[in-house]
């Protein structure tokens, strides 16, 4: 079990934290298994998605901002609907299998921490198996 630190920039983004796991298990020298991650926030996500072309990331946010707007007539009274909306729609994990010491993605895959009520300081969690 680790324990990544993620610090956002903006109310809605995706970062890219996959050399931040691929270091996670390294150190757990573990060779064949399974990462799972998981975002323990109700505002924020987990998702795996294309990394080579930044415009796919950025295409995405737009959509889900116009599919969820920031301000509709919504109950919840810490006005973030939104993102709790958001956060459902994409999941909070993922899960990788481990092969050779390594993360077993596709070759334009990448695992994203998605923010949806930042900026602030985020925590995700890895169970390495
Ligand atoms: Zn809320």
């Amino acid at each position: 079990m680790e324990e990544i630190s993620v610090n956002t920039n903006s109310r809605i983004e995706m970062l890219d934290i996959t050399s931040q796991l691929r270091s996670a298990i390294s150190n757990s020298g573990i060779q064949e298994g399974v990462c799972t991650v998981y975002c323990p926030h109700t505002t924020a996500a987990i998702t795996i998605n294309e990394n080579a072309d930044p415009d796919v990331t950025a295409d995405m946010l737009r959509k889900l901002s116009n599919m969820v707007p920031a301000y509709e007539n919504y109950q919840h009274s810490e006005g973030n609907s939104d993102a709790h909306i958001k956060s459902t729609l994409v999941g909070n994990s993922a899960q990788i299998i481990i092969l050779n010491g390594t993360l077993l993605l596709g070759t334009w895959q990448g695992i994203y921490f998605c923010e949806f009520d930042g900026p602030r300081t985020r925590t995700v969690w890895v169970s390495i198996t």
